[in-house]
């Protein structure tokens, strides 16, 4: 896999915009997260010039909440995916209409259900005939004529291609097809909730495009048949989507036009008998991986039992995607020396972070230049399932500062946690 780095990366020094490394990290210190706005656009504008019109992009904030990041997206005009009344408040503070946003989780509160009538979104996705029946309770409560809902369907096709397959298996996400089917009077009856359509999302991480497109093409069929069998007329149809980006030796990025063009192929069969039919596809990872650089400093360098290890000032708790724990093989995500940028990778380390187990490595056997303390160490393609999908308190170190670099301008996007930040939390009980 090619390391990500500007043409202008050739000075010893990684740059973004131009912004050397060490300028955005004399402002804001370390650990870090450095996003590039530019390079995020690019790939968002890139997949959304392949797909045709009535394939909607919509961003799932599960992948990088970042206020910054997703007004980013949305001024691009991407939609917005969310499951939190968090999320839901980041993408209306972002600037993404609540007609672009739609709802979805197994769980969702009172509150949020609440959140989602007074904003007016697209769609709430229910995940089980109970939640249909309490939103129904809870637009008489507040005497709405309609709610629009899609139903989050648990195919009973099997998933093709995911290392985490959400479908097609006993889960607690979405009705089961066979249950839906069996429920067609009580769907008629709901007399506000109105079902505009259907969600399905089958996993994450996919880099074959042939399994993206034929697990579309089975949400397709599957959303045309039900349509038909539950009289529901299909306004939308969220085909999911789980794109993902290579992050080690062995993978290969997903060939976006291929996709792109199979997708537009379903899309135009599926279209011709349904025009104004709106098709969404959720995007997290693809959109957001790529633009993010964990930059962390090197605090020592160390020999064990004829290894050498690099210990930095940040690791699991702001990365533990890279660290990857609980997986079987440790595998590294992309790790460069910032800071010794082009010159040959010639050493090789255990980089590790400063927590106190022995999991807590960042990449294990690196191939890198000489480091010494001071340096920077980054790791790429770390824009998605970052500081948000780690364990940020453990040990108390909080988490990192996020930097998001517009226009060759680096902005403060999330303010590192301070040590009275986490303490003013606690309470000393009067013991
Ligand atoms: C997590 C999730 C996504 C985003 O997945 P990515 O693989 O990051 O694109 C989209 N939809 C649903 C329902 C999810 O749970």
């Amino acid at each position: 896999m090619v390391a990500y780095g500007e043409p202008e990366n050739g000075q010893g020094e990684f740059r973004i915009q131009g912004v050397p490394v060490t300028r955005i990290v004399e402002e804001f210190g370390t650990p870090t997260y450095v996003y590039d706005a530019s390079r995020l656009e690019s790939v968002y504008r890139e997949l959304r010039g392949l797909l045709r019109p009535e394939i909607d992009v919509f961003y799932s904030l599960k992948a990088n909440p970042n206020v910054s990041v997703v007004r980013t997206l949305g001024r691009l005009g991407a939609g917005a995916e969310v499951s939190s009344l968090v999320e839901l408040r980041t993408a209306q503070r972002a600037g993404i209409s609540p007609a672009d946003t739609l709802f979805l989780g197994p769980g969702k509160t009172e509150a949020e259900l609440a959140a989602c009538l007074d904003a007016g979104l697209h769609a709430i996705v229910c995940e089980s005939l109970a939640e249909l029946r309490q939103l129904e309770a809870a637009a008489t409560a507040r005497g709405l004529s309609s709610v629009d809902v899609l139903l989050r369907l648990n195919p009973d096709f099997p998933t093709k291609g995911s290392g985490l397959a959400m479908g097609g298996k006993p889960r607690q996400f979405g009705i089961d097809t066979r249950l839906l089917r069996a429920e067609k009077e009580r769907l008629a009856a709901l007399s506000r909730v109105r079902v505009r359509g259907v969600h399905a999302y089958m996993g994450t991480r996919f880099l074959a495009h042939g399994d993206i497109v034929h697990n579309t093409r089975e949400v397709l069929g599957l959303a045309a048949d039900l349509a038909a069998d539950l009289d529901i007329d299909l306004d939308t149809v969220d085909v999911g989507g789980g794109l993902g980006v290579a992050y080690f030796d062995n993978e290969e990025d997903l060939d976006v036009q291929a996709l792109a063009r199979g997708l537009n192929a379903e899309a135009d069969r599926f279209l011709r008998e349904r025009p104004g039919c709106r098709l969404v596809l959720e995007v997290g990872r693809y959109l957001a991986a790529l633009c993010g650089t964990y930059v962390t400093r090197v605090l020592y360098v160390k020999e064990s039992m004829g290894s050498d290890f690099v210990v930095t000032d940040g690791g699991t708790n702001h990365h533990m995607a890279a660290v990857g724990t609980g997986s079987f093989v440790k595998r590294n995500f992309p790790l460069v020396a910032l800071t010794r940028y082009g010159s040959p990778a010639d050493h090789e380390y255990t980089v590790t972070g400063p927590l106190c187990t022995p999991n807590d490595v960042l990449g294990k056997k690196v191939r890198l230049p000489a480091v010494a303390p001071g340096d920077l160490i980054g790791v790429q393609r770390s824009g998605a399932y970052g500081p948000s999908a780690s364990p940020g308190h453990f040990l108390s170190h909080g988490f990192p500062a996020e930097v998001l670099v517009h226009r060759g301008t680096p902005h403060l996007v999330r303010a590192r946690d301070t040590a009275e930040d986490l303490l003013d939390r606690q309470r000393l009980a009067p013991l």
